[in-house]
């Protein structure tokens, strides 16, 4: 299948790395010149704006880091709606719901179908190809997309619903968030009282407490202290922050959903939009006056 690619990052370059490897051909867009070379010589094509992607295919993916990068590659001056050939838009970024139908709707106007397709699973996720892809949109152009989305991940129909796939995202990343804060809350506080982080964190893994931040984060990323698993904090606080925002507007209670948004806007305040979101313990570990893990195992400051 053709496909346009815009936005090789973290996760966009590894999922179209995937499809180009598996014989579809690929244009792509990067504002970085060195992540378009990354893919041209795997055989992709290069094209010089979102503009040029939509003049030449029919099938526009977009894996971008903002709402307002979505809505200007999608919708303003040299994007994809002013292409030739374009008949759909897939956003695979996390845009919220409202973002999504926001561009759904400018879309319309011209006969360009957006199709939600956020996914969930990580930088590791993306090189494998098992990510969650959640699709919503019109049944027929979902039937299109389905085998070059098979390439990325497990793909679920969420609905027609604009804005479905984004509703279903945030509600996963809350989750992932809610994992990654309270992990590093429990764990700090048994090495507060003295236990080994490292064992802590075998025993969770192996008890009813296991979660996406023990199974993964903390064993590759926060117990060595690398602090480099692939998700920036300013996109995780962009996800928390999109989830709070579709709570309220649903007119819901969200008194977990606001305490876990309270630590990570610490997070971003303290470590900054670029650190690795791993990084959610620090603040953590500062208040109680404690390291997790490291070469020497960890400690109590003195
Ligand atoms: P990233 O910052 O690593 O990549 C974004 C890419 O978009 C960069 O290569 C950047 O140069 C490019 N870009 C920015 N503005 C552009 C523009 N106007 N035109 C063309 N290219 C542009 O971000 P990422 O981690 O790959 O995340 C992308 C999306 O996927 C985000 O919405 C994020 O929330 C979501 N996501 C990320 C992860 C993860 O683990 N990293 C997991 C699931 C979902």
């Amino acid at each position: 299948m053709e496909i346009g690619f815009i936005g090789l990052g973290n996760m966009g370059f590894p999922m179209a790395r995937r499809l180009v490897e598996a014989g579809h051909q690929l244009t792509v867009f990067d504002t970085r010149k060195e992540a378009v070379e990354r893919l041209t010589a795997r055989g992709a094509q290069a094209a010089s704006s979102p503009k040029e992607v939509a003049d030449r295919v029919e099938t526009v993916m977009a894996s971008l880091p903002s709402l307002q990068a979505s809505l200007e590659v999608a919708t303003g001056a040299g994007g994809v709606i002013e292409g030739k050939r374009v008949k759909r838009f897939v956003d695979l970024s996390t845009v919220g719901s409202q973002m999504a139908v926001r561009i759904h709707d400018l879309l319309a106007k011209r006969n360009i179908v957006q199709i939600d397709s956020p996914v969930s699973g990580g930088v590791g996720g993306a090189e494998k190809g098992t990510l969650a892809v959640m699709v919503s949109g019109p049944r027929a152009d979902y039937e299109t997309l389905k085998p070059a989305l098979d390439v990325i991940g497990k793909v679920f129909f969420i609905g027609e619903k604009p804005g479905s796939g984004q509703t279903m995202k945030l509600a996963n990343n809350f989750l992932s968030a809610t994992a990654m804060v309270a992990t590093s809350e429990a764990v700090v506080m048994g090495v507060k009282s003295g236990l080994d982080p490292a064992v802590m964190i075998d025993v969770i893994n192996a008890g009813s407490g296991m979660n996406t931040a023990s199974r993964d984060k903390f064993p590759r990323s926060v117990l060595p202290r690398t602090f480099d698993f692939g998700f920036a904090t300013g996109l995780m606080v962009k996800d928390v922050r999109l989830c709070l925002e579709e709570m309220k507007s649903l007119g819901l209670s969200v008194e977990v959903a606001e305490a876990v948004g309270r630590l990570w806007e610490t997070v971003i305040r303290e470590a900054g939009p670029e650190s690795d979101f791993t990084s959610a313990i620090k603040p953590i570990e500062k208040a109680a006056g404690v390291v997790v893990g490291g070469a020497k195992g960890s400690h109590a400051a003195k």
